[in-house]
Formats: C-alpha cells, sequence, structure tokens
C-alpha cells in the first residue's frame, strides 16, 4: 500500500512542528512562502538585536534533521481543489503546479506589521527587511511603540535596554496593558517597563490614519481618539496587533466572518475530515491559541487516527494568554503561566540549555548549526 501524502500548507512555528511529528510515517509535502523557519515572535529583540535574533529564529529548513525526509516546496500557494484533492502553489518563476494531498494541513498563520509577511522571499529579502528595520531604530533618538499586547510591550522594552539613550514611549488604549494575560503578569512587566526607563502612557487610543496598514515604521505625529494632545518622535512603530489570516487562497466555505479557518475541537475543518487547521490561522478558541500551546502534537494525533478510522482527541485551550512577554533580556528570559506565575531562565542557561537542549533537541528534534547569517549590507 503506497504511504499516505500530507501537505502542509504554510511552513512556520505550527507547521514546521507539524511536519516533524509526522515525517517518519507519511509522505510529508511542506509549502513556504520563506526558504527557511522565520518565527513571528519576539519582536523587540529582531528589532534591536537582530545577528542574535535570526541565530534562534530564522532557520534555514536544511538545518532541521527531521525535516530531512519532508519535501519543502517554496512556494506561495493561490488556491485549493477539495474535490480533488489538490493544492496549487507558484513558484519564483510564476509557474503554478499542483500538489495532491491525502491529508491537508492548513498553517499560513497570519500577516502582522511589517514582521510577519505572507509573500515569496528569498534570504536575501528577509536580511534586508531585517536590516533595514534595525536601521531605522538605531537612527532614532527618540521611539514610540504603540499598542498593549506582548510585541509592542517587547519592543518598547528591548529598544530601552538595548538603547539607554534613546527616548522611549509605550502608548496603549487601556488602564493597563496586556489585556488577555493573567493581571498579576501586567504588574510585573509594567515594574520591568518603568525599570528600563520607557515612558507609559495609558488610556491612548491612536487613530490609524486611512489606509495605513500599519506596516512600516512611521515619523508624522500621532493623533488620539481619547481626546491628547498629539506626539511625536523619531520614529513610530505600530504594533496595535492588527492581523489578518493568510486564507486568500482559500474558499469562503472554510472561513468564519473573520477570515479565519473554521475548526472542530479536533482540529478539523467541519465537512472536510482531509482537511485540517492549526496555528494562528485555525479559529479554535477566541484567543486563537493553538499554536502556543503546541496544537501540531494532537494534530498529528489526529491524523493518524483519521487515516486509521480511530476516535480523534480534542484541543482544550487555556482561557488566558501566557508565554515570555518581555524576551530575551541581559539577565535572562522570563516566562509567565496561564496563572501569572514568573519562572526566569537565567541568561547563562540561554545559550547552554534553554536553546540546545530544550528547543532544538526537545521542541526541533535536533538542528545542525546555523551558519552565521551575515546582514551586513
Ligand atoms: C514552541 C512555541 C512557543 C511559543 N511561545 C510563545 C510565547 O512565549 N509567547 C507568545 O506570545 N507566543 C508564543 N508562541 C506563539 C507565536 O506567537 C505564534 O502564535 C506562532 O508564531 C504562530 O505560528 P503559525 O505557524 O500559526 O504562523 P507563522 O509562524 O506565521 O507561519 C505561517 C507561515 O505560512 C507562510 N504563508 C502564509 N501564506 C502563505 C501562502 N499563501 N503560501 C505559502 N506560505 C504562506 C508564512 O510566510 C509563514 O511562513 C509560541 C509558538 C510555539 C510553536
Amino acid at each position: 500500500m503506497s504511504r499516505k501524502r500530507v501537505v502542509i500548507a504554510g511552513l512556520g512555528d505550527s507547521g514546521v512542528l507539524t511536519a516533524i511529528r509526522l515525517a517518519r510515517q507519511f509522505d510529508v509535502v511542506g509549502i513556504s512562502a520563506k526558504p527557511a523557519l522565520v518565527s513571528g515572535q519576539e519582536l523587540g529583540w529582531r528589532l534591536s538585536r537582530p545577528d542574535e535574533w535570526a541565530r534562534a529564529n530564522w532557520i534555514p529548513f536544511d538545518r532541521f534533521r527531521a525535516l530531512d525526509r519532508v519535501r519543502t516546496v517554496h512556494a506561495t500557494l493561490t488556491g485549493v481543489d477539495l474535490d480533488a484533492r489538490t493544492v496549487a502553489v507558484r513558484g519564483d518563476d510564476g509557474v503554478t503546479s499542483q500538489e495532491p494531498y491525502d491529508a491537508l494541513v492548513i498553517s499560513t498563520g497570519v500577516s502582522n506589521g511589517f514582521w510577519r509577511t505572507p509573500n515569496l522571499q528569498s534570504h536575501n529579502e528577509i536580511g534586508a527587511d531585517l536590516r533595514q528595520a534595525h536601521t531605522r531604530l538605531t537612527d532614532a533618538d527618540s521611539v514610540i511603540v504603540i499598542g498593549g499586547g506582548a510585541a509592542a510591550i517587547s519592543s518598547a522594552a528591548q529598544v530601552a535596554t538595548t538603547w539607554p539613550d534613546k527616548r522611549v514611549d509605550l502608548y496603549y488604549p487601556g488602564e493597563r496593558a496586556l489585556p488577555s494575560h493573567h493581571p498579576r503578569i501586567w504588574e510585573k512587566v509594567a515594574r520591568r517597563l518603568d525599570e528600563a526607563g520607557v515612558g507609559r502612557h495609558p488610556g491612548h487610543r491612536a487613530v490609524i490614519p486611512d489606509g495605513f496598514m500599519c506596516d512600516e515604521i512611521t515619523v508624522e505625529p500621532v493623533q488620539w481618539s481619547t481626546g491628547q494632545p498629539q506626539a511625536s518622535a523619531d520614529a513610530v512603530l505600530w504594533a496595535i496587533g492588527r492581523v489578518q489570516p493568510n486564507t486568500g487562497w482559500l474558499p469562503a466555505e472554510l472561513l468564519d466572518e473573520s477570515g479565519f479557518v473554521r475548526t472542530t475541537p479536533q482540529l478539523q475543518v467541519p465537512g472536510h475530515p482531509a482537511v485540517f487547521a492549526v496555528g494562528d490561522v485555525a479559529a479554535t478558541d477566541p484567543l486563537r491559541s493553538s499554536a502556543r500551546n503546541r496544537g501540531d502534537g494532537i494534530l498529528a494525533r489526529n491524523i493518524r487516527a483519521e487515516f486509521a478510522g480511530k476516535p480523534l482527541r480534542s484541543y482544550r485551550a487555556p482561557k488566558r494568554r501566557w508565554g515570555s512577554v518581555l524576551g530575551v533580556q541581559p539577565n535572562g528570559l522570563e516566562v509567565f503561566t496561564p496563572k501569572g506565575q514568573a519562572f526566569r531562565f537565567p541568561a547563562w542557561s540561554f545559550d547552554r540549555v534553554l536553546m540546545p537542549v530544550i528547543v532544538r533537541w526537545g521542541i526541533y528534534r535536533g538542528v545542525r548549526d546555523n551558519q552565521p547569517i551575515n546582514l551586513a549590507p
């Protein structure tokens, strides 16, 4: 009997982990607009220390030992034929071809600002983007960060600690930021922001200029719909969580009213047992949390069960966000639980234990040494 073929549409954080779990048993084809895992995580670290960030978060697919059996296709997904069970992909030569599947995993994520994009890019283009944003902040004496989520907070904290001479101000709409996290987390994070010298401005809701997609660092003064006087800085970073699902290639029948992929608790698309979804694109729960809660594990198990005609398991989402907020700091990495407790990996353990043992072996099952990626122009 020929092996079943699983197509993973989108090889980001969730797609890579799903491919790794399935590669031994099935013919796995991963389709990706990037030639590497380019994580959408840790915006502040990426902007302030891009070389370091790249070593942990920009990993060419051929570095993952567990992806050796996976065929990766560097292309853009442009459509799906649910009856014929094929997806259409367009390569950088503009030629479109079909990839057949027995099971399809939709993990195309979301677009967010300039740091998470669905466009086809080479390594050089990814490096140029990283460099451009870093240079923009290097050259600024004052920085405004707008937003109250983890991306905004980590950016403000990391810019302030990397460049203590810059004036850094964080503006957010509520009385407190991090509304989806446990309240205790905000208390700790607010203290860290104060220690880093970040000016905190609660109760400020920015007016988004007409047609602006919040996808570039701007220089114009910012107006507030909450009535305060306008604010100015040399660089304005918009991290207001305006995410767009990367689902333009899918038919509307698979999507909810906001354009995310509808899923059952078993991570299947209703009415299409061969189609699954995971990660930020999947409407699993109000926080769409299956990426950080390792939905790839349940998903891989359910694909095996579906092929074998066995019962599927359900994904259960925590009610609150958790994880790292400030990102890697000179004194280590602080991670928060859904109940608001904090634990810290000290700085020495990051390169010696956390990355090589927990992340590279434990999570990714072996990553060959990453070549230093040249970020110089
Ligand atoms: C192990 C782990 C730990 C995490 N820890 C935290 C944490 O501490 N704190 C926190 O806030 N979050 C954490 N997260 C979650 C993280 O913030 C995001 O939820 C995660 O990056 C989303 O992954 P994704 O695969 O859904 O999307 P992405 O990683 O964005 O991947 C989507 C991929 O699909 C590609 N793509 C899109 N459209 C197309 C197309 N048409 N054709 C081809 N390719 C396309 C994109 O270019 C991208 O490469 C964690 C996630 C994981 C897996």
